[in-house]
């Protein structure tokens, strides 16, 4: 068990700091931007579509280990997916970071992002790790979350 925590830091210090999918797109269908005021997350999130599919997310701006990882995991994950699995993804990955009941096997249906599962035990990084989530939801929703604050 201990060797599985070590090889799920391993995987969120790497998207810490060498994020995938960072920096603005050269267009953006959507964007919306996030503030964490807790830790002082900041973050913006693209989100380009083709029809109903993802066909791009990206992001910017500066955070803790934990929110960028997030983000950075969360790009790759969605690449290819539609908006109705994005919802699936996004409600399953929420309660895996924020319930104990059930967070295992959300953990295991969520593959790569089932890294981020930890964090549910230390409630003051838990906006940290959805921060990207809330933030692209937001943009899928049309909604600012800086400008709805
Ligand atoms: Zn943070």
């Amino acid at each position: 068990m201990d060797d599985l925590r070590d090889l799920y830091q391993e995987v969120i210090i790497d998207h810490g700091r060498r994020p995938r999918n960072f920096g603005a797109p050269a267009t953006a269908g959507r964007l919306a931007r996030g503030h964490n005021p807790l830790c002082g997350d900041e973050l913006t999130v693209f989100l380009n579509l083709d029809g109903d599919t993802i066909s791009e997310v990206r992001f910017e701006g500066t955070g803790c280990a934990i929110s960028v990882a997030s983000a950075s995991l969360m790009s790759e994950n969605l690449k290819g997916k539609t908006l109705a699995e994005f919802e699936k993804i996004y409600g399953n990955f929420h309660h895996m970071v924020t319930e104990d009941e059930g967070a295992e096997a959300r953990a295991a249906d969520l593959g790569k992002l089932g890294v981020l599962a930890g964090v549910r035990e230390f409630p003051a990084r838990v906006k940290c790790a959805t921060l990207a989530w809330h933030t692209l939801h937001a943009a899928v929703h049309g909604e600012d979350l800086a400008t709805t604050e």
